[in-house]
């Protein structure tokens, strides 16, 4: 079942030429590695991508304001986020309960000092 999750989403880099034609939803970035201006479609954000000037591999940016939630993705990768959402909450949740468990141990141990302070006041 995993594997539908694994299909690539495939999405067109151009470069930002004079008389490129640029749309409203393109992202437009420069590569970090070669300088050149890259134009892609919104889809492409945070999708890693190869410079269609000098190769190297490029992270898309995502532009402010962007919500991968805006994206129209598909159902498997819509699926893949929630899973790594549940996934995230269900070790929060863990780590909660460690720090809660803490939280006892801390408070009977304060407990056990109180007592140590008032007997030796109680002593002297
Ligand atoms: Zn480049």
């Amino acid at each position: 079942m995993a594997e539908e999750f694994t299909e690539e989403i495939e999405v067109p880099v151009r470069e930002n030429e004079d008389g490129a034609e640029i749309r409203d939803t393109d992202i437009v970035f420069d590569c970090p590695h070669c300088g050149k201006s890259l134009v892609i479609d919104y889809r492409g954000a945070g999708l890693q991508i190869n410079c269609s000037e000098c190769g190297e591999s490029v992270l898309v940016p995502i532009p402010d304001g962007m919500e991968l939630n805006d994206l129209d993705l598909d159902s498997g990768e819509i699926l893949k986020q929630l899973f790594a959402t549940r996934r995230n909450f269900q070790k929060s949740e863990l780590e909660i309960q460690s720090l809660k468990a803490r939280l006892v141990q801390l408070q009977e141990a304060l407990g056990v000092m109180q007592e140590v302070v008032a007997e030796g006041l109680a002593g002297s």
